[in-house]
């Protein structure tokens, strides 16, 4: 369930309204699509049209007969036959769709032409001024390359409309019925305002169902990624074939190395500290006063039971864990900390914040909600409090590298590896005043997953904070590496984990969907996946450094071949 985020407290959600609209329900919340229960037409809009004038024509000539019948004959206008009455139903339910139809056409062409944040597809204005002017006819005639696809005649109209701004693009979905066929009129209108092929951008072979109302507006294709596999992982006694989505060259690789280094000394071992997805809303009050009433209210432990139970009302698996307060003047920032099963729990966390805000509001009525999110959570932004105080899952993972195998498999030394550790990783990041950022590149290992396994790749700001440690153990022989990872943001239900391809990436690795005998720990397992996965590959990369091996792997696997500037545009 989408939750907007709004200046004031928005009212409570109603269950079964409008199509449910679900996001990762991250900051990017805040962009809504507005689509109107008045353009769900099962039929193409040019036959329902059709059908709805004819019968206000129909209703209307036959009313006015009998009408001037019982005129003439005398007979009193209220007494109605059966056919009359249906006339008249049929007169003012083709009334009602016509008026909707055109009216809310014509108001939305009004509004949509002023409003080109949420229709900038087809925006007119933002045609005129900034696209490129579309090719001629002739021009898109001359050129094979060019020649639009052939719709059928209908689809074409409805290409005309959306390109004329008669149409809004975002509407064809509900107004078609048809995701496919919506996709590829968007496509097309897109070719054509813009003047751009966009050949490259497959369009076929992916439901855009599966996407409706979930994880992506206005579709006109989708981009392909190559998936690769590192593994086996071996972490906590079982192996793992880790899926990563990425066009870096050397990723999967070193990954892989790092893996089997880990394997060949017996595996890796990981924690889970912490549980707990937050949200922080921003209250303003009167004075600083009211506001630090309120916050010493919200961390009184003899409230903390009434508050659970306001909060747990708006979900089977978010429950409250806490609540911890920060304040600015007189404005109140309050981070509630909840567990959320094996949802990620964006959405579950605000639901029930909602819940408490509204609860609040009848004992603190001077408290005015000027954001459910204050940036205090926090969502997407590099931000200390994560780093501190955790967000997600916060884990833990270690493995013992054997002396034997950090010379056979990493080609370098346990003094080397842990020296260039200190200075770079420490050290260095000290030196760049790094927020989170002591580790060689988690960040890459943490996309690469996110996007394979359907997480909002947005929250890899906060899921790559890392702090990888080396030390050296058993009488200096042996490599103790670890990371430790506070705010680890993933979940296996929800968002994009339900789409085809990362559903297929969360079942590779045995933690696809809820986990009905003990709900979280599928999302916890991906969590200690993800920080294994960067264990392995912090632990590849220090040693490429270290062995001075970094560039020729790079030149080897991370360039290509071909002519770059026959490549550009
Ligand atoms: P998010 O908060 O990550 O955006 P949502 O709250 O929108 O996710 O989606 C989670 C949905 O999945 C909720 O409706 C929840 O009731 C349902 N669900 C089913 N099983 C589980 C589970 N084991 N853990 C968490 N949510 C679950």
């Amino acid at each position: 369930m989408a939750v907007e985020v709004h200046r004031r407290v928005p009212p409570p959600q109603v269950a079964g309204g409008a199509p449910r609209r679900r996001t990762a329900g991250g900051e990017g919340e805040r962009v809504r699509v507005r689509v109107q229960a008045g353009d769900a037409l099962p039929l193409p809009i040019r036959h329902t049209n059709l059908i709805f004038s004819a019968l206000f024509a129909a209703s209307l000539v036959y009313l006015m007969r009998r009408w001037r019948e019982k005129i003439r004959s005398s007979t009193p206008l209220h007494v109605v036959g059966l056919a009359e009455i249906l006339a008249i139903c049929g007169l003012v339910a083709s009334l009602i769709y016509l008026l909707s139809f055109f009216g809310i056409a014509f108001v939305q062409s009004v509004v949509s032409n002023s409003d080109d944040e949420e229709d900038f597809l087809i925006d007119s204005r933002a045609r005129s001024t900034q696209a490129p002017p579309a090719p001629a006819p002739c021009a898109l005639l001359g050129n094979p390359a060019a020649a639009p696809e052939k719709m059928p005649e209908e689809d074409e109209e409805i290409v005309a409309a959306v390109v004329a701004g008669k149409i809004p693009s975002y509407v064809l979905e509900t107004r078609l019925g048809d995701c496919r066929r919506a996709a590829g009129i968007r496509r097309e209108a897109l070719r054509r305002i813009t003047g751009r092929e966009i050949n490259g951008l497959p369009l076929d072979g992916f439901d855009y169902a599966s996407i409706l109302g979930q994880c992506c507006e206005l579709p006109v294709g989708y981009v392909q990624l190559p998936v690769g596999v590192a593994g086996p992982l071996l972490l906590d006694g079982r192996r793992f074939y880790v899926p990563m989505a990425t066009t870096e060259g050397c990723l999967v690789a070193s990954t892989n190395r790092g893996c089997k280094a880990i394997a060949e000394s017996g595996g890796a071992f990981s924690v889970v500290l912490r549980d707990g997805m937050t949200r922080a809303p921003v209250v303003r009050f009167p004075s600083a006063r009211r506001a630090a009433e309120l916050k010493g209210f919200l961390e009184d432990p003899a409230n903390f039971d009434t508050l659970a139970v306001v909060f747990n009302r708006s979900s089977r698996f978010g429950r409250l864990q806490g609540v911890k307060c920060a304040m600015a003047g007189r404005n109140l920032y309050m981070r509630f900390t909840c567990s959320t099963g094996d949802a990620m729990g964006m959405n579950m966390v605000s639901k029930g914040v909602q819940n408490v805000l509204d609860y609040l509001q009848d004992d603190f009525p001077d408290m005015d909600v000027i954001s459910i999110s204050g940036n205090f959570c926090s969502d997407k932004k590099s931000a200390a409090v994560n780093w501190i105080e955790g967000r997600g899952k916060s884990v833990v993972c270690e493995a013992i590298i054997k002396e034997e195998v950090v010379k056979k498999v990493l080609k370098t030394n346990v003094q080397a590896l842990v020296e260039l550790n200190v200075i770079k990783n420490l050290a260095g990041s000290a030196v760049a005043g790094a927020l989170g950022g002591f580790n060689a590149h988690a960040s890459n290992i943490v996309t690469a997953i996110f996007i394979a396994t359907g997480q909002d790749p947005a929250q890899n700001v906060e899921s790559s904070q890392c702090i990888t440690m080396l030390e050296a153990v058993n009488e200096g022989k042996d490599l103790h590496i670890s990371v430790t990872m506070p705010s680890i943001e993933v979940g296996t239900v929800g968002g994009g984990t339900q789409l085809a391809s990362q559903s297929a990436c969360l079942d590779l690795l045995g933690v696809k969907g809820a986990n009905r005998e003990s709900p979280g720990s599928n999302a916890r397992l991906l969590a200690s996946v993800v920080a294994g996965a960067v264990l392995a590959a912090e632990l590849s990369l220090i040693s490429a450094q270290a062995a001075g091996h970094l560039v020729q792997s790079h030149m080897k696997y991370n360039r290509s071949s071909k002519d770059m500037s026959k490549a550009a545009s």
